[in-house]
């Protein structure tokens, strides 16, 4: 699957950082658009999709959530389609199973209705407001005072999809190295060298798709960016097999407009199994996939940024109830119960964990929409948290346009 690679250095065209599905999306369509440009996807792991998008809900949204006119609600609506599209060519396990988001009290109606609205205005096909008595027919355990169904919204394995994009490079002639973190990168006037642990990368132009990684990469090129990201650790639980029966596609809260994050919801699987959750806990390592991984770079660059505080202060209450979700199973349970009563603290066995990346600004603000950055001889995607990887067609070929117009490509 993977391009050959050497020790000695070698020159490209194109460079990109990082061998997650946005990283290997963009470096799909670079040899889909431009066939001859050399290129080379560069990841530091021993595989590909090894972090976010090997550790995630597996969910194709729809793109209800977004501001209407956002690259988000734009990428993630075109995204989902392709990412159906891609799923079904080239046999990656993927199902429309559509999912319903439950208002639980009145307080919460007008924000489904918002999200109706919202929906409608991004395009996305076949929203309806379900009435308490119609939720049984679609969720037959699920319990709320009114429910959006979204119909389109599916399930796929987002690391096989890592997977196959790599493959679809690697069989164009392009090439993918693993096992190559890149350490260090030098700027000269018509080149950047990365130097990276299988030896010297020259490159014309850079692509930075790190993830979590992505801003300290951008000041490894001498650059000074606005935002920060800050991992936040999502914990999972499983539900038990002879339980699983209570879940029949994804059942999903009603979100807090004032956070990024979409609240605990249950999702069914691609390969069938259910889980719950993830919360959003501030976590003090990148790559921290247990609640007691700690990492003092991490931590510091987190709590020395001018933006950190401010978010903190301003969302101290979300982060007190995610954080007693995190150690305590009962709030865990409690948060589930609002939208399936039946489900009991002993239907849930502790499952996965993954970590976003959230870009926070300067200002204090969180960063909502997707942002891309281009410097003279970088694009940086500082910003691509969820729905990122339903999205990922869509924002390789947003990424790869801008690239062709700053650079002449
Ligand atoms: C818990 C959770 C649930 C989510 N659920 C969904 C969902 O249901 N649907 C959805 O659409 N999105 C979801 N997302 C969001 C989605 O997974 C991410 O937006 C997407 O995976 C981001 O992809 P990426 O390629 O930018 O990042 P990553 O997958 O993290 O890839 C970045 C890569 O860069 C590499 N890298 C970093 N530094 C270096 C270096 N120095 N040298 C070389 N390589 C480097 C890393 O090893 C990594 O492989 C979820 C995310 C999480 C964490």
């Amino acid at each position: 699957m993977i391009g050959r690679g050497s020790t000695m250095s070698e020159s490209f065209d194109v460079a990109v950082i990082g061998g997650g599905i946005v990283g290997l999306a963009v470096g799909r369509e670079i040899t889909r658009r431009f066939p001859r440009m050399r290129l080379v996807v560069l990841e530091k792991e021993e595989r590909v999709g090894m972090h976010q998008s090997g550790h995630n809900s597996g969910v194709i949204h729809s793109g209800v959530y977004y501001q209407p006119g956002s690259l988000k609600a734009k990428l993630c609506v075109a995204g989902a389609a392709a990412m159906v599209e891609f799923c079904r060519e080239h046999g990656v396990p993927f199902a429309v199973c559509g999912k319903v988001i439950i208002a639980t009290s009145e307080e919460q109606m007008p924000r489904l209705q918002n999200l109706l609205e919202r929906g409608n205005r991004n395009g996305v096909p076949g929203l309806r407001m379900l009435r308490p008595e119609e939720l049984p027919e679609f969720e037959p355990h699920a319990s709320g005072v009114a429910a959006l169904l979204v119909p389109g919204t599916g399930v796929t394995d987002y690391a096989k999809v890592c997977e196959k994009y790599a493959q679809l490079i690697v069989a164009r002639g392009r090439e993918v190295w693993t096992s190559a973190k890149v350490m260090k990168i030098r700027t000269h006037e018509r080149k950047t060298v990365l130097e990276t642990t299988r030896g010297d990368v020259e490159a014309g132009a850079v692509i930075n798709c790190a993830g979590l990684f992505s801003d300290r990469i951008s000041r490894m090129a001498g650059e000074n960016p606005d935002v920060q990201v800050v991992p936040f650790r999502g914990e999972y639980y499983d539900l038990v097999p002879e339980r699983a029966g209570l879940v029949k596609a994804l059942i999903y809260p009603v979100p807090d407009p004032r956070f990024p994050f979409l609240g605990v919801h249950f999702t069914r699987r691609v390969h069938g199994n259910v889980d719950a959750g993830p919360n959003a806990m501030l976590a003090f390592k990148r790559e921290g996939y247990s609640s007691g991984d700690f990492n003092l770079r991490d931590a510091v660059e987190s709590v020395t940024f001018p933006g950190f505080w401010r978010v903190a202060v301003k969302h101290w209450r979300m982060g007190k109830d995610e954080a007693q979700r995190s150690v305590s199973k009962a709030a865990f349970v409690a948060g589930l119960q609002r939208l399936v009563p039946e489900v009991r603290a002993e239907d849930l066995v502790p499952g996965g964990s993954g970590v976003r990346a959230q870009a926070i600004h300067r200002s204090g603000a969180l960063v909502d929409d997707f942002q891309f950055t281009q410097t003279k001889r970088m694009l940086h995607l500082y910003n691509v948290p969820s729905p990122a990887a339903t999205a990922s067609i869509a924002i390789g070929e947003a990424v790869v346009e801008m690239a062709a117009g700053a650079w002449g490509w």
